[in-house]
């Protein structure tokens, strides 16, 4: 499998000198089977560009995007994706199921006139919507998993695993559950139970996993105050990938506030937690433009 990031922030494009580095465009990733089958990952504004490429390369598209969930900065990159525009290619839109709106409604919603110029139905590629829940399926050789995480809307994480025994996670929009009446003497234990158990689903999820590539969109400090918002800190992602046995941890859906500086301490600040517990594990930023082949 070769993972490429063309988009990696979260919540809304941050362009600029200052994110230069690590880059600017919301979610989106990039998997080439062995087979050189095309996956994606989210339809963030990093898509506009994959398009380019696919565009430039004249490959015909014939692919599943999978998407997390439907946050404007997840999707917003659809009608800027030029394959969509082109005849004979294949769109097959992947992803969790809504309470009030279908999968499709929520995609064709954000192409109405008082949105974007050009109708979804002005698209020329062929467009289908699947809506997705808790389970595992077959696509492209790769058997997926899918698994609901912790977030304000229903998402769902990936977990990837391909015929040469290789396992890529992916998990966006998301923080460990917790137990909402409170913690400490006062909380109640049957809830308290309840989130270690999930938390304990989730690390189950993205268990040996080669590649890991998770939202660690807060500092430990920014946590406390923005608990609920539905991000992971930096701490809670290594203690996670490190009982999870994950070789390489990524964190990805940077804050936009973050510059590239700053995320740099932020992975100094990792290291030197990591080195303090003896882990191996390897920890990083996912970073626009950068492939990784597993
Ligand atoms: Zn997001
Ligand atoms: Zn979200």
């Amino acid at each position: 499998m070769k993972v490429t990031f063309w988009g990696v922030r979260g919540s809304v494009p941050a362009p600029g000198p200052k994110t230069v580095r690590y880059g600017g465009n919301t979610t989106c990733v990039e998997l080439r089977t062995d087979d050189n089958a095309l996956i994606i990952l989210d339809a963030g504004t990093g898509l506009r560009l994959l398009g380019e490429q696919i565009v430039s390369r004249k490959e015909k598209v014939n692919t599943n995007i999978l998407l997390s969930h439907t946050h404007w900065d997840h999707v917003c990159g659809f009608p800027f994706f030029i394959p969509a525009y082109i005849p004979g290619n294949s769109i097959t839109f992947q992803g969790p199921v809504h309470y009030e709106q279908s999968l499709k409604d929520v995609m064709v919603g954000q192409t109405q006139y008082a949105y974007f110029p050009v109708r979804v139905e002005d698209m020329a590629a062929n467009i289908q919507y699947k809506d997705l829940k808790e389970g595992s399926f077959e696509l492209e050789g790769l058997k997926v998993h899918t698994r609901y995480l912790n977030h304000p809307v229903l998402v769902l994480g990936y977990r990837f695993e391909s015929p040469k025994g290789k396992i890529f996670c992916f998990g966006t929009d998301t923080e460990p559950y917790y137990n909402v009446f409170g913690e400490g003497e006062d909380a109640d234990p049957d809830a308290q139970n309840i989130a270690d158990d999930l938390n304990t689903r989730i690390v189950d999820f993205v268990r040996d996993a080669d590649l890991c590539v998770w939202d660690g969109q807060y500092t430990p400090d920014e946590y406390k105050i923005k608990q609920g918002w539905g991000h992971t800190s930096t701490v809670q992602c290594m203690e996670m990938g490190m009982k999870a046995g994950v070789k390489q941890f990524l964190y990805t859906h940077h804050d936009p506030t973050r510059s590239d500086d700053a995320l740099d301490k932020v992975l100094e600040d990792s290291r030197k937690y990591l080195a303090d517990k003896g882990s191996k594990m390897q920890i990083g930023a996912a970073t626009e433009g950068v492939t990784i082949e597993l």
